[in-house]
């Protein structure tokens, strides 16, 4: 995405102009979501997965930018596992990873054989095949000396996950935008937590990242992801910020007024406690506003990337391949 715009006609100056302000839009979401989450800080190294999905090569670009324009020193090393897929076009990461001139590994090894070896034909192989590849990767983040390990999960991805556990799982559980690994070593983060999948579709296609095809592996899609995928987007076409104010409610926990007696305190609640956060609506009728789609407020305030001190900054389909 050039910033000249001379010699182009109308139509084309005014795709240039959608496509800055996209550009804007995804580095200021990346941004605030390092910053609130602490993602990356002086001196991190961090390993960014790279499947060759839309999602890995848009977090990729991101972050290559982010790292030039941020007040802290981190690394970037870029990381491929090939499974060794039928039809995995081998040379697509190393040609442009090569061109990027950044560095990176492509780590080799056969899991889909071990996969298609250990489960029984017509049973779904994601669980077994994603086990294997989260312990390749903690292993390679050791081999490289990485402090952080950064996936490719968006905004979508996270209220999928939120609705799956609901509606199948019967919790109130989401995808965490960063999290340590069960053994205590590892540090994970999703800098796109607050980028919209759409968008990240538009900025792939208008940077025309070689995409490879996630369904190598001949794995039937997810269908219940599938199913809460199609009722998210349809609320988003016909209720227009929702999903913004869906993924807020996220960030606006009231334990108090939920109802998990481990959360929070029911049995020990007493009169002339001090007052709830969540306020006493017990006799109250609840009004809400209508939602604002995205864009009204998406730019608020300025990447906490450019301003903050050093100390601080920098900073289920989600197969996740
Ligand atoms: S969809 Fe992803 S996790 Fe599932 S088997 Fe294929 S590569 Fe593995």
């Amino acid at each position: 995405m050039h910033d000249t715009e001379q010699g182009l006609d109308p139509k084309a100056k005014k795709e240039l102009f959608e496509a800055n302000k996209l550009a804007k839009r995804l580095r200021h979401h990346v941004g605030d979501a390092i910053n609130d989450f602490n993602m990356i800080e002086q001196g991190d190294r961090i390993m960014v997965c790279l499947s060759g999905g839309k999602d890995s090569y848009a977090m990729l670009d991101i972050l290559l930018g982010l790292q030039k324009s941020a007040p802290i020193d981190f690394s970037i090393v870029a990381v491929n596992l090939d499974q060794k897929q039928p039809g995995f076009p081998e040379h697509v990461l190393p040609t442009y990873l090569t061109e990027l001139g950044i560095e990176y590994r492509i780590v080799e090894e056969d899991t889909y054989s071990i996969v298609k070896r250990v489960v029984e034909e017509g049973k779904t192989t994601c669980a077994l095949c994603s086990r294997l590849r989260r312990g390749i990767l903690y292993r390679v983040a050791d081999e490289l000396g990485a402090t952080k390990i950064a996936l490719g999960h968006h905004r979508d991805d996270i209220l999928q996950t939120l609705f799956l556990n609901m509606f199948y799982g019967g919790k109130l559980k989401g995808m965490p935008p960063k999290l340590v690994s069960d053994d205590g070593k590892h540090m994970v983060i999703r800098p796109l937590a607050y980028c919209r999948e759409k968008d990240i579709e538009r900025y792939a296609a208008i940077k025309q990242f070689p995409i490879i095809p996630c369904n190598l592996c001949g794995s039937q899609p997810n269908l219940q992801r599938q199913v809460i995928k199609e009722m998210i987007n349809d609320w988003d076409k016909r209720f227009p910020g929702r999903v913004e104010t869906m993924f807020r409610a996220m960030q606006n926990v009231v334990p108090s007024h939920l109802a998990d007696t481990e959360l929070f305190d029911f049995a020990g609640l007493k009169t002339g406690a001090v007052p709830e956060a969540g306020g006493d609506i017990a006799f109250d009728k609840e009004e809400f506003r209508d939602p604002q789609p995205e864009g009204a407020d998406a730019l608020r305030g300025i990447s906490i990337l450019d301003s903050r001190k050093p100390s601080t900054i920098v900073g289920e389909q989600t197969c996740g391949r």
